[in-house]
């Protein structure tokens, strides 16, 4: 490599830590929405493709400056859409030495360095989770892969269960039965069809969306064969978690895999406080949750989680000659559908080792805490109502109707003091707040409940009819 290269990544790298640096100073002040759509940014785009290339530094300053106005400020402690988190310090560091390291994390052979550090941050977060020593730890771009990864290793282990091939295809194996509640997530959805198990047979919920047991019971009674049943640590609206103890019971009398989608739900288990809404969980047999909405690192990072860890590499390893293997230990490619993936895991162990196990507690439990407090100051305001029972870190907020709510939610985006989705739930259009950032304090709920309720006021909510 000539000098002239090395002179290059060190004046696009000098150039992008100072656009980073900008952006990282000003995220939690700027409007939270962006300024321009994706049109308006596409019009700051040179769309033809250029003839001539450009020096590496020009590059990044075209990117930032042509970026910049389209960009959400995810990383705002005011920022409550979908559920999306912020990234820590620690983390983001960890992530910039992933991409300039370049280690394709497949085996640990090859890349040692990263493979031994995604697998101690993988028994970090089964330890962290409460979940069995030993657990088969696979990183994924987020939940949704790691939804998908944990079905196809519950597909085939109720298939081989059932005394049958699965690598002989689904065509030759007894049909799995796959139930979930009715509010199970669409991820899960999208999971069962790639899967082959199909869309999931609902069983039904109750009015926070937690899996109807005795509903369950009854449709695992009804039929017979192999099945999967996917229950959920954090529904994204109300926030709240599915009985396990008593879903898991049931599961386990019909022989059935039990699966948890915890993508965001799953880190209440590391909080000592909040243990009552996991009880149980920790005795299914597979886990889905992401880093990069709680434990706060950058996009992207799912965690599949399988108890039975042979189990996992039985379903999602891979084998040729020309990849090296020690019989005896899984390698990182064994654990995810992915032979070549960044060393996603590296940032994980970053946040987890600047946090220390007392720091997770004391991040999940302050997201709890400023959910808890947004929904308190919501129900101050006069004709505003807070939907769910707010358990975790979720609050649905909605008016006396729907135009009134869907126009609550517009306004306040608009605003850009704070940015929250709008969608429904149980019926009812609301405002959700998602309560996702480590920087999301009492200062930010403050400033929240106060644009809110500026915007209840400018929409004459509440106000005496007449
Ligand atoms: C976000 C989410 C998913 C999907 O996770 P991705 O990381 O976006 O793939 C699945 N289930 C629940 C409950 C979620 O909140």
């Amino acid at each position: 490599m000539g000098n002239n290269t090395h002179d290059q990544y060190r004046t696009a790298l000098d150039r992008a830590h100072a656009h980073a640096q900008q952006w990282l100073d000003t995220v939690a002040e700027r409007p939270v929405r962006p300024e321009l759509d994706a049109d308006g940014v596409l019009a700051r785009l040179d769309r033809a493709l250029p003839e001539q290339g450009t020096d590496a530094a020009a590059v990044v300053d075209e990117l930032a400056e042509a970026a910049e106005p389209g960009l959400m400020a995810i990383g705002s402690p005011r920022f409550y859409g979908f559920v999306m988190g912020g990234t820590y310090p620690a983390a983001l560091a960890a992530d910039w030495l992933v991409s300039a390291w370049d280690q394709n994390t497949g085996s640990r052979q090859p890349t040692p360095a990263t493979a031994a550090v995604e697998e101690v941050a993988g028994d970090w977060l089964v330890d962290l989770l409460g979940l069995r020593a030993g657990s088969g730890v696979g990183f994924a771009t987020g939940a949704t892969m790691a939804n998908l990864s944990c079905l196809v290793v519950a597909r085939d282990a109720v298939i081989r269960a059932h005394g049958a091939d699965p690598a002989a295809g689904l065509q030759q194996a007894p049909p799995v039965r796959f139930l979930a509640g009715d509010a199970v997530h669409t991820s899960v959805v999208l999971a069962g069809r790639l899967s082959g198990l199909g869309v999931p047979i609902t069983v039904g919920a109750d009015d926070q969306g937690r899996i109807d047991v005795a509903g369950l019971e009854r449709a695992l009674d009804a039929g017979e064969g192999p099945a999967v049943v996917a229950l959920q640590a954090g529904d994204v609206h109300s926030g709240c978690f599915d009985d396990f103890a008593a879903a898991v019971e049931v599961a386990r009398r019909a022989g059935a895999w039990v699966h948890v989608d915890g993508a965001f739900g799953l880190w209440a288990a590391a909080s000592p406080r909040l243990e009552h809404l996991v009880r149980g969980l920790a005795d299914a047999d597979s886990w889905a949750t992401d880093a990069h909405k709680t434990l706060n690192v950058p996009y992207d990072c799912g965690v599949a989680i399988v108890r039975d860890e042979a189990a996992m590499t039985a379903s999602l390893g891979a084998h040729a000659a020309y990849l090296p293997a020690v019989a005896s230990i899984a390698d990182p490619y064994d654990h995810v559908p992915e032979l070549s993936r960044r060393a996603r895991g590296v940032p994980v162990w970053a946040a987890l080792r600047s946090l220390g196990r007392r720091g997770v507690v004391d991040l999940v439990d302050g997201l709890a805490d400023a959910a808890a407090a947004l929904a308190a100051g919501f129900a101050e305001i006069p004709g505003l109502e807070v939907l769910n029972d707010v358990v975790f870190t979720q609050v649905c907020l909605a008016t006396a109707d729907d135009a009134t709510t869907a126009a609550l939610g517009e306004w306040l985006r608009a605003e850009g003091t704070a940015w929250a989705s709008s969608s429904t739930w149980q019926g009812r259009t609301v405002v959700r707040f998602a309560v996702s950032n480590h920087g999301t304090d009492a200062e930010a709920v403050r400033r929240t409940v106060d644009a809110v309720r500026r915007g209840a006021l400018a929409l004459g909510i509440g106000a005496p009819a007449g």
